[in-house]
């Protein structure tokens, strides 16, 4: 599904990687490739590809991601 875009600079996704403790689960769940592992650590390489379906919020067992869902 990565050809999917939407509006461009309006997703409220936000990774905080000090939290991040490498699980990958947000790679494996989320639609859109959004992230990738670097370093043992999650980080956001297409920002623009997320639809706020919320996926990575809720598989994060740290509470590292955030999103609105909606607001975007
Ligand atoms: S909210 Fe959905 S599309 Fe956006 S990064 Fe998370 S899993 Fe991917
Ligand atoms: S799901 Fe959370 S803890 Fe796991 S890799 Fe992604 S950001 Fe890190």
């Amino acid at each position: 599904m990565k050809e999917l875009r939407y509006l461009e600079d309006v997703s409220t996704l936000v990774l905080d990687e000090e939290k991040c403790i490498g699980c990958t689960l947000c790679t494996e769940v989320c639609p859109q490739a959004v992230f990738e592992m670097r370093q043992g650590k999650a980080c956001i390489v297409d920002f623009n590809a997320c639809m706020e379906c919320g996926a990575c919020v809720n598989n994060c067992p740290s509470e590292a991601i955030a999103v609105s869902p909606g607001v975007g």
